[in-house]
């Protein structure tokens, strides 16, 4: 090994060496036998072992033999509060899921901002903090309905990278009337969030705008919402068409598509990514190409409550950012980022009947650089590179499910999952380090966050009754 004269080897915090590195950039292939330097929080270089070893000496040195080492995962769109719902319900439309299980939660959830209270918003970013860590997410969307400003510090004791976005919604035959702020309330906490955001650790929480979706805001607000990001500069997010119901709607009512109507109000522009986007036309996936519209897909939920197939082959020909997203735990059930990616290729695979219709590295692309750059975070996260914030994970090569390899890519992509992931770093800080969190008791946690919701949705009579006893409640009935 080409170890270098000492006097000459620059400090950093922490040195991995000697792993498999997908640094995800492009034209950098694997890196057999790499290394990840990083220091005050970014990573200083990337590249073979040797060549590192040669100018780096870690204050904290770790053995990445067989290991892979990859950028975290970025999750671009979530919904944290729903992290309470897996498993709720599977037999739904997602209109009457809305109505159904969603909005009564909602209520709740706002009913507490009003009071000032902060703990639903609290224990949903501590559970569901550590639910997407534990998939090696380590950046993700928060779409959230009102909160405090004190959810950042929510963040900031699980540690994870979030992007909290304040969802509006304005029309009331549509949202409950009770969970509806009027736009001057939603555009001064939008402030108070904002300036919170700024001073969170190390920026670690970035805030954006959250247009609920094109049925459930009138054109003055989502006009209102596409003036103050430009103002305010902060990036501007959206569900769009997601259901069929959504694009029919707009197509009888105004004569355009709901992404040409957007388009019509100004809306579009390069610091807007959209979830979904699954009913687009030809033209429509032209408008976002146009304007740089970063997208959101969720391929577990679309299927899940059989919203469609975004046509994702044809949003990347025609070179726009798609990244990945799980959506949420009540649509989705959970967060584990390898099976978010695979079933994107699945679906493509099975609506286009191309089996070329996206290749394992492009998944893996969407779920880390192409996901930054949907988002609009690509100049900070998404890939390991020289001045690129530290976010990583580590991931054990050892286990049956993933081995032998023929592929590395392809093995990650198409047999790996969460429990393969073995550390996860933010920001050049290790949260979860050889499978244990760092800063707290996992186990703890999660019992405070779920046995605070659960005791809450109780006393509320919003608890989730399980099939078993739906099922015992039916033949009671039927005798
Ligand atoms: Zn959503």
């Amino acid at each position: 090994m080409a170890i270098g004269k000492g006097a000459e080897q620059r400090w950093v915090d922490t040195m991995i060496t000697g792993a498999l590195v997908l640094p995800m950039t492009k034209g950098v292939p694997l890196i057999e036998d790499g290394a990840v330097a990083v220091d005050g929080g970014r990573i200083v270089a990337v590249g073979p072992t040797d060549d590192l070893r040669s100018r780096y000496r870690g204050r904290q040195e770790v053995d990445g033999r067989k290991r892979a080492i990859l950028p975290g995962f970025v999750n671009t769109h979530f919904h944290f509060t729903q992290n309470f719902l897996k498993g709720s319900r599977d037999d739904v439309s997602l209109l009457d899921w809305i109505n159904q299980v969603s909005f009564p939660r909602i209520l709740e959830v706002v009913g507490q901002y009003r009071r000032r209270e902060a703990l639903y918003h609290h224990y949903s970013v501590l559970q569901g903090g550590i639910d997407l860590l534990r998939s090696g997410i380590t950046c993700s969307v928060n779409m959230e309905w009102a909160m405090l400003p004190d959810i950042v510090d929510s963040y900031e004791q699980v540690g994870i990278r979030a992007v909290n976005t304040l969802t509006l919604t304005d029309v009331t035959s549509w949202t409950p009337e009770d969970a509806v702020l009027s736009h001057d309330e939603y555009f001064g906490l939008a402030g108070e969030l904002i300036s919170r955001c700024r001073e969170s650790k190390d920026g670690r929480v970035g805030f954006a705008y959250g247009v609920a979706c094109p049925n459930s805001n009138t054109k003055e607000l989502m006009v209102r919402a596409r003036q103050h990001a430009t103002d305010d500069q902060v990036p501007l997010h959206i569900h769009l068409a997601e259901t069929r119901y959504e694009f029919d709607r707009f197509m009888e009512e105004q004569g355009q598509t709901p992404t040409a109507f957007l388009e019509s109000l100004g809306f579009w522009d390069r610091d807007v990514w959209a979830a979904h986007s699954i009913w687009l036309t030809e033209q429509d996936q032209d408008i976002l190409a146009r304007y740089g519209v970063g997208v959101a897909h969720n391929p577990k939920c679309n299927m899940k409550i059989s919203s469609g197939a975004a046509p994702v082959r044809d949003m990347l020909r025609r070179g726009i950012a798609v990244g990945l997203g799980v959506d949420s735990c009540a649509v989705s059930d959970n967060t584990d980022f390898f099976e978010t990616m695979r079933t994107a290729v699945f679906l493509q695979r099975v609506t286009t009947m191309d089996p070329e219709a996206i290749l394992g590295f492009e998944a893996l692309d969407m779920a880390t650089a192409m996901g930054a750059k949907a988002m609009k975070m690509d100049d900070r996260i998404g890939t390991l590179e020289e001045g690129k914030l530290a976010d990583l994970i580590v991931v054990d090569l050892t286990a049956v499910n993933i081995r032998p390899f023929n592929n590395l890519v392809n093995n990650l992509v198409f047999a790996a999952n969460s429990s393969n992931i073995r550390s996860v770093m933010v920001g050049g800080e290790w949260l979860i380090e050889n499978g244990k969190f760092v800063r707290f008791d996992e186990e703890a946690m999660l019992d405070e966050a779920e046995g605070y919701i659960a005791q809450l949705l109780k006393e509320k009579g919003l608890d989730v009754p399980s099939y078993f006893a739906i099922a015992q409640q039916g033949k009671e009935t039927d005798q």
